[in-house]
C-alpha cells in the first residue's frame, strides 16, 4: 500500500480512452515524480468504477467516437471528477478527453453530444481529419518551452472566455483556430499525444509542481537532445 503522502495519480478509463499511448502520460509522471524522491501511487479507474476525489493529478486520454460518448456519460453520471477539482487537483485530458471536459463535442455523425463542462470550451466537427505533427508556442505565462507531439483527430474545439489558450500553433491545427489546447486554473487540454508528456517533460513538471511546489531540477539533457532533433526535423518538413 502506498503511503499515505504519496503523490496519486489518477487514470481515468484506461477501458475506453488509451489511444496512442496516452497512458505513458503517467508514466512519465511517475517516473519524474520519483527520480525527485517523491512516492506515487497510480489509479487506474475503469468506467464501471467510481472516479476517486482525492487524487491529485488526474489525466485523461484520446479515443474513437463511440468510447468517448460513453465515457462523457459516465463521467457526467459519477461526479466524482468535478468534485477532485474542485478541491485543488490537477488534470492533463488529451484530445477525445479534452473535448469531453467542455460543454459540447461532435458524436459519430458529427452530432452535438453533451460533455462535461469542466472547462468553458465546446467542440464540433472540423472540415477535414487532422492528422500530423503538431508544433506549438507555449502561453508566455506559463514560462514552458515549445511544445511538440502529433494528432490526430476531425472536431475543432471553440474557447470561452473562460479559459487560455494553452499554446499557439506553428504547425498543425491544434484548435483550428491557430491555437492549441487551453487551460484554466489547474487543468489542461491539449490534442497532443506522443505522449504529450513524454515529448514535452516541461508539461509534466508544470503539472508536478501545481501539487507539490518547487522541484528540483533534473537532468534532461539525453531527452532534451531528442527533442531538439525531432523539432528541427519537423520545422524542416514545413
Ligand atoms: N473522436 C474525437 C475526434 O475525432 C477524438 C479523437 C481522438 O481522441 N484521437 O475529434
Amino acid at each position: 500500500m502506498p503511503s499515505d503522502s504519496a503523490l496519486s495519480i489518477v487514470w481515468i478509463y484506461p477501458d475506453l480512452l488509451s489511444t496512442y499511448g496516452d497512458q505513458g502520460n503517467a508514466l512519465v509522471l511517475e517516473q519524474r515524480a520519483q527520480r525527485r524522491g517523491i512516492q506515487t501511487e497510480t489509479i487506474h479507474v475503469r468506467s464501471a468504477d467510481p472516479v476517486p476525489e482525492t487524487g491529485d493529478i488526474y489525466l485523461i486520454g484520446g479515443g474513437e467516437d463511440r468510447p468517448q460518448i460513453l465515457a462523457a456519460q459516465r463521467l457526467r453520471r459519477d461526479g466524482g471528477l468535478h468534485r477532485a477539482i474542485a478541491r485543488g487537483a490537477a488534470m492533463l485530458a488529451v484530445c477525445a478527453g479534452y473535448q469531453i471536459m467542455g460543454s459540447t463535442f461532435g458524436g459519430e455523425e458529427g452530432q452535438p453530444v453533451d460533455g462535461i463542462g469542466l472547462l468553458d470550451i465546446s467542440s464540433s466537427r472540423g472540415p477535414a481529419r487532422a492528422v500530423g505533427e503538431l508544433v506549438a508556442e507555449v502561453d508566455a505565462a506559463l514560462n514552458l518551452p515549445t511544445l511538440t507531439g502529433f494528432e490526430n483527430h476531425m472536431g475543432v474545439t471553440h474557447l470561452g472566455p473562460g479559459v487560455r489558450p494553452l499554446s499557439r500553433t506553428v504547425k498543425g491545427v491544434g484548435n483550428g483556430d491557430g491555437f492549441e489546447g487551453c487551460y484554466a486554473g489547474h487543468v489542461v487540454g491539449t490534442y497532443l499525444h506522443g505522449p504529450a508528456l513524454a515529448r514535452n517533460p516541461a508539461l509534466a513538471d508544470l503539472l508536478l509542481s501545481w501539487r507539490v511546489g518547487e522541484l528540483a531540477p533534473l537532468d534532461d539533457s539525453r531527452y532534451e537532445a531528442l527533442r531538439q532533433e525531432r523539432l528541427t526535423t519537423v520545422l524542416q518538413a514545413s
